[in-house]
Parts: structure tokens; C-alpha cells; sequence
């Protein structure tokens, strides 16, 4: 069974201080709770990891970034490096962001080579994938998302695959007023888990996670994370407070107990 998945991308957002306060709160209400079948991770910016890597030492709640550069150093100002962030405690990356590559021009070529990198540092890369509403309305979508997987994973042997997860994001469902509908999202990680299917085999397919994220919340986030091909939620603006990303934890830490209960009812 898939590891189910609760993280928060912090974009812009909590400096140092509000770092250790949102820790400390967190970390209270995740000793409550038995999160030992789940991975939690918070992307704080760059300057808060010292401070997140402090707060969060020993507790189940790991630290990534939220980019990073495809060469270990040089002349690349303003840049991070991979060695950097695992230097900084972080142990995942997040790529391919939407406002990466709306702002900053990135392309999933360039992704290819910073998932590369990723990995070879040890760092899981969580690749987001999405399409745009131009390309929804296009009757796109898949089509896209096939495009990003299989560029971003080029080159990678199949065995490392499962060691990245893929944050299905809807360009159009970002920062917006509701998430996709849970049916629009159970379609689009289908499609992804046939496309890994098709082009990594079955065994790929059955193991890599792949996470919704698009103005999740802990009031819909229920019937996303429900779904059986969702291992989990990616969440903004909701989880920008430790209250309400302690309440999306707990949406995912109950799912993990029903999943585990289903799939176990399936094979006896
Ligand atoms: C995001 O930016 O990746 C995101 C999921 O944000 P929000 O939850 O605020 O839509």
C-alpha cells in the first residue's frame, strides 16, 4: 500500500519566527496523533529552513524547498543547490511548480534536469503536474499531463521512479475559490496512473504516489483524499496556520486507517 501523504508548500509566506510558532503548535497536535502510517512535510522559503529545521527536529514532520537549481554550485546567483537544502535538514523538493513556470519561465525540460539532480542528493522531488484552463477547456488535460510525467521522469531507470511523488495540481484550481470536483480528480490521477502504467509497467504504476493539490481544504479535502488513486493532499492557503494543516492531517491520517482497512479486507 501507498504511503498517504499530508504536506504544505509555503510559497512566500512565514518567516523565521512565525516558523518556530507554528512549529511548536503543530508538533502538539501531531503528538496526539498516530501519524506513523503517513508522511507529513511543510516547504518553508529558503531564509525559514534553518528555523524549521530546528523546530521540527524529531518530530514526524519533515522540511523540503520549494526549488532548487540542476547544478551543485557555480555561478548561478540567487540560486540553491540540491547538497544545499539536504545540507539545510531537507529531505524532499518540490518542482515544476505553476508559479514557477508562469513567473519564471520554467519548462519541464528544465525540470528533467533538477529531478535528476534531486534524487541523485537523496531528495524526494515532489513534480507538479497540471493543466492550464485553456488546456482543460481543450479537452487537453491528459494529453498534458502525459507530456509533463514523461518528460520530467526521462532518463530515470523505472525502479527510482516511485521515489518521487507527483502533485497533480491544476493550474486552474490553484489559489482559487474550490478545489477540481473529487470526479474531475479521480479522471486525472486515473490518467496518470495509466500513463506511469503504459510507459513504466504495472509495478511502477502501483507504487508511486500521486497527491492532489488546488485550494484543498480540511471542509473538501475529505472526499479528495477518499479516492483511491489520491495518496494524498498538497495544500496552500488552508494550511498557512498549524490549525488548519493539524486538521488536514488529520483528514489524511484517517484515510490511511480506511484505506489500509479496505485494502486489507480485499486480500484475506
Ligand atoms: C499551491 O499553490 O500549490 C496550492 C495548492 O495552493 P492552494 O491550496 O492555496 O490552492
Amino acid at each position: 500500500m501507498r504511503k498517504l501523504v499530508a504536506a504544505t508548500g509555503w510559497k512566500m509566506n512565514i518567516g523565521s519566527a512565525e516558523t518556530v510558532r507554528y512549529a511548536g503548535f503543530l508538533k502538539s497536535r501531531v503528538a496526539q496523533l498516530d501519524v506513523s502510517a503517513i508522511d507529513i512535510f511543510v516547504l518553508p522559503p529558503f531564509t525559514s529552513l534553518p528555523a524549521a529545521a530546528g523546530a521540527f527536529g524529531n518530530t514526524p514532520v519533515a522540511i523540503g524547498g520549494q526549488n532548487m537549481h540542476w547544478e551543485d554550485s557555480g555561478g548561478w546567483t540567487g540560486e540553491i543547490s540540491a547538497p544545499m537544502l539536504v545540507e539545510a535538514g531537507c529531505r524532499y523538493v518540490e518542482l515544476a511548480h505553476s508559479e514557477r513556470l508562469q513567473h519564471f519561465g520554467e519548462t519541464y525540460e528544465l525540470i528533467r534536469r533538477k529531478v535528476d539532480r534531486a534524487m541523485s542528493a537523496g531528495l524526494t522531488p515532489v513534480i507538479c503536474l497540471g493543466e492550464t484552463a485553456q488546456e482543460k477547456a481543450a479537452g487537453r488535460s491528459d494529453e498534458v499531463l502525459a507530456e509533463q510525467v514523461l518528460t520530467s521522469l526521462a532518463g530515470q531507470p523505472d525502479n527510482r521512479v516511485p521515489d518521487t511523488i507527483l502533485a497533480y495540481e491544476p493550474r486552474w484550481a490553484i489559489g482559487a475559490a474550490e478545489a477540481a470536483s473529487p470526479d474531475y480528480v479521480a479522471a486525472r490521477h486515473k490518467a496518470l496512473r495509466n500513463i506511469l502504467r503504459q510507459h513504466r509497467g504495472r509495478d511502477v504504476a502501483e507504487h508511486t504516489r500521486i497527491i492532489y493539490g488546488g485550494s484543498v481544504t480540511p471542509e473538501n479535502g475529505h472526499d479528495i483524499i477518499g479516492l483511491d488513486d489520491v495518496d494524498g493532499l498538497f495544500v496552500g492557503r488552508a494550511a498557512w496556520t498549524p490549525e488548519g494543516f493539524a486538521r488536514i492531517i488529520e483528514l489524511v491520517v484517517k484515510a490511511a486507517a480506511k484505506k489500509l482497512a479496505r485494502t486489507t479486507a480485499a486480500t484475506t
